[in-house]
């Protein structure tokens, strides 16, 4: 439980709003364990939620107002009212709030205002999804405020919807989703083609550790966008809708027939595939041997078939991994070209992969990393006005 967040978000609502919110809510952020690039050619992948989250502190309104108080950002303050017409605000945070609103009304659901102050703990634009733990805690307050009819699918959805048409990102559907429909102390195998979701457990003396390389991710957008194009490409050589639709063997048959560089793009997406299912698979029957092995081939392949990865990420992974050998996975999280690493490793070995990063990282990049100890947390919640 968020409690230093439910506290700062409820006390500010008093003192702004002049009484007591009737509601709170959280949502969390979330780390890919496995599955890179997959969801957009239709593939799987398998994330978990993680305890930093978006909190929410909310109360109705009679009227179309929402007013919005965001405390991470000097308490700044956002008003529109509800309707088709909700336009972009030049303030970029109040915008997937505005957005979630705006999608809520065009689904053509009728509910009216609110005042709201949020505040969280997802580091923002690290590539553990601020954005989706903002934008499905917003879904779920209007969800509990006005008692929608909206599964957690639909909130998810809805998300996406908001940071795809009203903030201009074009994000597949896995942070909404996981935001959304997270089991604690589960990952969660998503098929991005029928939004499927299978719970898969993690051992309760495994841990999570994220690693941020503190890389600054540069031409992220560029880079994003040929890939996209690279593995379309592929799938219409292919004859299919997507690369989903292709396994190793046909692969293996006719790449020679591709350009060598689409036919290395759309080698990790068929590889990354079936690592994801395995992965889940290994996962389930706490098989860290396979896990592990799996994990580095994604490494590799990401950095050697779908090129994403940077030096410095290289340097991070390869110091975990000499580190752990056969006892815990390590690999590039995330869309590539910085960002973060995931590692999945028992209790015990973590003091030691996070003592062998202090002493190496630095000296071998200099640049210094941010280490964040994760479990596996639930989605979307209302939390109990009683915590206050
Ligand atoms: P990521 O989702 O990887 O953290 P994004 O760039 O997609 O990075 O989203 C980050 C943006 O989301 C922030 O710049 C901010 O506009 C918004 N945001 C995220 N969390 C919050 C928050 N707690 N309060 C206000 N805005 C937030
Ligand atoms: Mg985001």
């Amino acid at each position: 439980m968020n409690n230093e967040l439910i506290n700062i978000v409820s006390n500010t609502f008093s003192n702004a709003f002049g009484y007591q919110a009737s509601h709170l809510l959280q949502a969390p952020g979330r780390v890919n364990l496995i599955g890179e690039h997959t969801d957009y050619n239709d593939g799987f992948v398998l994330p978990c939620a993680i305890n930093f989250a978006a909190v929410v502190a909310a109360s109705p309104r009679d009227d179309n107002l929402v007013r919005v108080i965001s405390v991470d950002y000097n308490n700044a303050e956002d008003e529109f009212l509800i309707g088709a017409n909700i336009e972009p605000s030049n303030q970029t945070w109040a915008n997937y709030i505005r957005g979630v609103v705006k999608h809520l009304h065009l689904r053509g659901l009728e509910f009216s205002g609110a005042d709201i102050v949020v505040s969280g703990n997802v580091p923002q634009g690290a590539g553990l999804s601020s954005s989706a733990a903002l934008e499905v805690v917003i879904g779920m307050t209007f969800k509990s405020l006005y008692d929608l009819p909206l599964t957690s699918q639909e909130i998810a959805l809805n998300a996406q919807q908001a940071e795809n048409q009203f903030v201009g990102c074009n994000c597949g559907i896995m942070d909404q989703l996981i935001s959304a429909q997270a089991e604690k102390d589960h990952a969660l195998l998503i098929d991005c083609r029928s939004l499927h979701t299978t719970p898969v457990i993690i051992p309760n003396n495994w841990r999570i550790l994220i690693v941020n390389s503190n890389k600054q991710r540069g031409l992220v957008d560029s880079e994003y966008n040929t890939r996209r194009l690279q593995c379309e490409q592929a799938a219409e050589f292919f004859g299919v809708k997507a690369l989903r639709d292709v396994d190793i063997h046909e692969f293996n048959l006719r790449q020679a027939e591709l350009n060598p560089v689409t036919a290395k793009r759309a080698k990790h997406i068929i590889t990354e595939n079936q690592r994801t299912l395995d992965a889940a698979e290994a996962l389930k029957s706490s098989n860290m041997p396979v896990l592990q092995k799996l994990m580095a081939e994604s490494h590799a392949s990401m950095r050697d078939d779908f090129e994403i990865t940077v030096t410095e990420i290289d340097v991070l992974v390869d110091i975990m991994k000499t580190e752990m050998g056969e006892l815990g996975g390590v690999r590039m999280t995330g869309g590539g070209f910085g960002g973060c690493v995931v590692s999945i490793l028992p209790a015990n070995l973590v003091d030691r992969v996070v003592n062998a990063i202090d002493a190496q990282y630095t000296q071998q990049s200099q640049l210094t990393a941010s280490v964040f100890i994760c479990t596996a947390e639930q989605g979307a919640q209302v939390l109990s006005l009683s915590v206050r």
